[in-house]
């Protein structure tokens, strides 16, 4: 299945990373974690203490930095300039600033052309907010992942608590509701669906459950 692309969409927590990652490993194609570059370019402009509201600004940062996915045994590095960034744009201090980053159209219009670079090459299990809508409307493989927000934030207490950051649930539950409002209703490439996206609901099923799933429609999507 060479040159496939595999759009899978959804909000924060939905368990986008761990089955798209898979789907990927199963198909022989690359994972793109189009989530990581928008928080790269988040950790970049706190770092050098530049106004995140400031579009100009961050359309610079983002056309002049050069970001990296490196995929690996023990999981997948990302690197900003040559530096490796992986743990440290998951934390909550890149969580809480990413999606002011990402609403500016000049920081959008740079890392969209980047994901479709990489995408020229080889087949790609692309994941994020606009994919299916925006990057690769021409997916013949769309999927929308969806969760209830507990469970979302259930997941996400997991993931942060395996690395060390201590977390309170309903604190974020509530961060991951704002994130998803703000995704949702930005003026560019807002968090939605494509209308040829096949819905999953997560929650009844297991990381696995779900990669079978989606293999199952992207036969069905690539034999028809
Ligand atoms: O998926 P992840 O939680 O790493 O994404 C971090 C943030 O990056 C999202 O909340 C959203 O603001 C932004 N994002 C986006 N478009 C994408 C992927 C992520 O706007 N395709």
């Amino acid at each position: 299945m060479s040159r496939l692309i595999v759009a899978i969409d959804g909000p924060a927590g939905a368990g986008k990373s761990t089955v798209a990652r898979r789907v990927a490993n199963r198909l022989g194609l690359l994972f793109l974690d189009t989530g990581a570059m928008y928080r790269a370019i988040t950790w970049k402009a706190m770092q050098q203490g530049l106004p995140l509201d400031d579009e100009e600004a961050m359309a610079r940062l983002a056309r002049e930095s050069r970001i990296e996915l490196i995929p690996g045994e023990n999981g997948d590095r990302v690197l900003i300039d040559g530096q490796d960034v992986t743990d440290a744009i998951r934390t909550p201090e890149v969580t809480r600033n990413v999606s002011q980053v990402s609403a500016h159209a000049g920081v959008r219009e740079v890392l969209v052309e980047r994901q479709r670079e990489l995408s020229k090459e080889e087949g790609v299990v692309a994941e994020g907010r606009d994919i299916g809508t925006v990057v690769f409307p021409q997916a013949p493989v769309k999927i929308f992942l969806v969760a209830s927000p507990m469970e979302r934030a259930r997941r996400r207490a997991k993931d942060l608590e395996a690395k060390g950051h201590p977390v309170d649930l309903d604190e974020l539950a509530a961060e991951i509701a704002r994130r998803d409002a703000y995704d949702s209703n930005r003026a560019v490439s807002p968090l939605k669906a494509a209308p040829d996206a096949v819905h999953v609901d997560t929650d009844p099923m297991t990381a696995d459950q779900v990669v079978e799933r989606i293999l199952e429609i992207a036969h069905a999507r690539t034999r028809a």
